[in-house]
């Protein structure tokens, strides 16, 4: 038996976010990860991840702005730099599946400002871009680039310079609500806390068997892939940029090595996180290289393909809240999108299992939605 304020399960970004605020607050805490700290079975590993302000509805562009000041502080709390500005260009083809409408109406609202572009100037500006005539660019100055294993090691350092302990290679097998307290089962040893934070992504209706609720999950086997183009020097000054249609991409300039990477969004299939392969697909990789040979002619010779995990939820919304009847179990999910939301999350699920309040809005994000309640609701993936 071991007592803590609050415990942790998972410890990538997200799990690692949450531990560091609990500590900076002064609660004892125990973050417990079932494999080593900074594997690469999950979600929260490799190099890049994208930070931007665009986005579907003004409520996500609000967050963003949000995300910007939180990764602030943990620079200025790791004393390294995390955001690498470096401009986000959104492609819209003639007739995309993801309308430019609520992108621009949802920037416009929050006051962020963009630039309207056609194929022909994306092509003058950036002349690496070859866009299909009629495509639409919606570029966004702040749009940047965050460390994914480093962003999420730094965070892990920041726990435990807090006072929080976190044991890799520690399996929780199951969580017990008793009311006054919660107990978290892990190997021999069972830990009583006031409160669990569950940022178990992939795995996390494994952790909340017992508890009474299962969120509708599909858990795909992404590949990202990196190439080396021949003229590195045409790449350096690129934005990032996203695809918004279906099939959608996306992909980022050089970054600390002289490759540019891509991926298709929500292009892998389905897999049980715990069989999974991690060998590259040759299909995906052929198509990934096709794409980019049509929109970034220059792009070169493949270089290198790994595996990365997306968990996500039929209306790909977060679930930042408390499970139903349980408030000192709050679940946070980043629904193959929150990297670039760690930070935040990591004060967000520490405001709600302390106080079961935040000052962010969350309305979107909880359990009694029709995206996780309604059986017959259509997942949409494409947001
Ligand atoms: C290829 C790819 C590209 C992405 N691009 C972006 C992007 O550009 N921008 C963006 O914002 N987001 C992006 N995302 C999404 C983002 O990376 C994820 O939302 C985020 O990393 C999830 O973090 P996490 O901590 O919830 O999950 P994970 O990193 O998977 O961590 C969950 C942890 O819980 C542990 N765990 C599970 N069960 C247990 C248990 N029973 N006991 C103990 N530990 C347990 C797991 O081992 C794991 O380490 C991308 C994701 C992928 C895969």
């Amino acid at each position: 038996m071991s007592d803590y304020d609050y415990v942790v399960v998972g410890l990538g970004a997200l799990g690692a976010a949450a531990a560091w605020q609990l500590a900076s607050r002064g609660h004892t805490v125990v973050g417990l990860e079932q494999f080593e700290l900074g594997h690469t079975r999950g979600a929260s590993h490799d190099t890049s991840r994208i930070l931007r302000h665009s986005y579907h509805t003004p409520a996500y562009v609000r967050l963003t702005c949000e995300a910007y000041d939180d990764w602030a502080r943990l620079e200025a709390e790791s004393g390294e730099q995390m955001v690498t500005v470096v401009g986000g260009l959104d492609l819209f083809p003639p007739d995309c599946a993801i309308s430019p409408v609520d992108y621009v109406g949802s920037l416009r609202e929050v006051g962020i400002a963009f630039e309207e572009l056609s194929a022909e100037e994306i092509r003058a500006r950036w002349p690496v871009f070859d866009p299909p005539p009629g495509t639409r660019g919606l570029y966004q100055a702040r749009g940047a680039i965050v460390p994914a294993a480093r962003g999420t090691a730094a965070m892990q350092r920041l726990a435990t310079s807090c006072g929080a302990t976190l044991l890799g290679s520690t399996r929780v097998t199951r969580v017990t609500d008793h009311a006054s307290h919660v107990v978290v089962e892990a190997g021999d040893t069972a830990y009583t806390c006031r409160g669990v934070v569950v940022a178990a992504d992939a795995w996390t209706n494994r952790v909340l068997v017992g508890l009474g609720v299962e969120i509708p999950l599909t858990v795909t086997l992404e590949q990202p892939t990196y190439f080396a183009p021949p003229h590195l020097s045409a790449f350096q000054d690129v934005p990032l940029w996203i695809w918004m249609d279906e099939p959608s991409y996306y992909g980022f300039p050089c970054y600390g090595e002289p490759t540019v990477k891509a991926a298709q969004d929500c292009g892998g299939p389905v897999v049980d996180p715990d069989r999974r392969t991690t060998e590259p697909d040759q299909e995906m990789l052929d198509r990934l290289a096709a794409f980019m040979r049509s929109l970034l002619p220059g792009s070169g010779p493949v270089v290198r393909s790994l595996r990365c995990q997306y968990t996500l939820t039929p209306d790909r919304d977060f679930v930042l809240a408390p499970v139903p009847d349980h408030p000192a179990v709050v679940v946070g999910l980043g629904s193959a999108h929150g990297f670039k939301f760690a930070p935040t999350f990591g004060r967000i699920l520490a405001d709600l299992v302390t106080t079961g309040e935040t000052t962010s809005d969350v309305s979107a994000f909880g359990f009694d939605r029709p995206g996780l309640t309604d059986p017959a609701y259509q997942a949409n993936w494409m947001v």
